[in-house]
């Protein structure tokens, strides 16, 4: 670990200040940071500690949607009482993901943010494009099983990590954000980046900007959602696929479908293939394997991960069959 500076923000507009110098990073719950700067993948020269910032609560909207904001720790969020009741599906994804420890530390803003875990991008005997530009990427001909299926480049095949920012895909969230420029909010599904050329860039953020918080859209009555998470273990283990749904169904057939996956691409993947295979159908079995096979249309298999092509599809009419089942 190299040595680095250490300041606490005590406001938004100084941790926006602080954070905007060259060589600092925001720290959270430092759940991903401390982890990557103690393997000197990650080397800030300052650490902004944003912990005793006033951003730390679940609020309703007047419209009927859900603040969060982004110092929310991942087992409060998981736990409030209006996420277990109208947004089953983000609940799920957090209580799925890390160990209850994890996420007592773990934050809103952070768990957007966190790295990926391909082993090559931890590892700094190995090239990775990610970790150091114009390296290589040691994953393409390495040992790719947990790589991304889609949204991959000849320059990076990395998964994101977060379960959370899956289920916040369905559930078509908007983050907030304070920067050197002013306040933005931005649809999550535009936040993050595909690797292409420049896979050292995962999101659309300014240096020095921070994330205030997450909205939620209020969703219509009756709406039904569920996260399912396919792993190697059934504890403590990071997603080979999952799926997140939210959905309306009326008379039998499916008014409204929102989809989204982890695991299997670069970025929190929505897929408005499978979404539109579903909306105006009846709730068979049929119909949500065509929404599978679309939602997978694109996939590029490589040596050693075709089989989360299969497994992402059984994941999505699996969740799908739980969520409409009841209704
Ligand atoms: C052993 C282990 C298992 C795990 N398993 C899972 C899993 O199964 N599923 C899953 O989804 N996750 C998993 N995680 C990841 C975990 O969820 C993340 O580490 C955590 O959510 C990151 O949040 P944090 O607050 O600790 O972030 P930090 O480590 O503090 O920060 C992460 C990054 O976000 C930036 N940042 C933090 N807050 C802000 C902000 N408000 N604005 C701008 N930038 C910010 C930091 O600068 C840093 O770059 C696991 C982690 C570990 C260590
Ligand atoms: S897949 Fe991406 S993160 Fe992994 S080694 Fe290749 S460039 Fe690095």
């Amino acid at each position: 670990m190299e040595v680095f500076r250490y300041s606490q923000a005590r406001t938004v507009e100084g941790a926006v200040r602080s954070g905007g110098a060259a060589g600092s990073s925001f720290i959270a719950g430092g759940t991903t940071l401390v982890d990557l700067m103690k393997l000197n993948v990650l080397q800030p020269r300052a650490l902004v500690d944003i912990n005793g910032l006033a951003l730390d609560r679940v609020e309703p909207l007047p419209n009927g949607g859900l603040r969060i904001g982004a110092m929310v720790r991942n087992s409060d969020l998981a736990n409030d009482a209006t996420v277990r009741q109208k947004y089953a599906v983000l609940s799920e994804a957090l209580l799925s993901g890390a160990s209850p420890q994890l996420r007592n530390m773990a934050t809103t803003g952070g768990n957007l943010l966190q790295k990926t875990r391909c082993y090559y991008f931890r590892d700094t005997n190995y090239a990775c494009n990610k970790r150091q530009p114009g390296s290589g990427c040691s994953a393409l001909d390495g040992f790719n099983r947990i790589h991304a299926v889609l949204g991959g480049s000849d320059h990076c095949i990395a998964t994101h990590a977060s379960d959370m920012a899956v289920a916040m895909m369905a559930l078509e969230a908007t983050v907030h954000t304070q920067g050197p420029k002013g306040e933005r909010a931005i649809a999550l599904d535009e936040f993050y980046l595909v690797p292409g050329d420049t896979p050292e860039r995962e999101n659309v953020l300014l240096p020095g900007e921070l994330i205030t918080h997450v909205t939620l859209p209020a969703l219509a009555s009756g709406t039904r959602s569920r996260y399912l998470k396919l792993r190697d273990r059934a504890q403590y283990e990071f997603a080979l696929a999952s799926s997140a749904v939210v959905v309306n169904v009326s008379g039998g057939r499916i008014e409204r479908a929102r989809i989204a996956f982890g695991g299997v691409g670069t970025k929190p993947w929505r897929s408005r293939e499978a979404e539109h295979a579903l909306e105006g159908q009846e709730t068979s079995e049929e119909v949500f394997r065509r929404a599978a096979e679309a939602a997978m249309a694109d996939a590029k298999p490589l040596k050693y991960n075709a089989f989360k092509i299969e497994l992402a599809k059984r994941a999505l009419v699996r969740t799908l069959k739980e969520t409409t089942q009841a209704a």
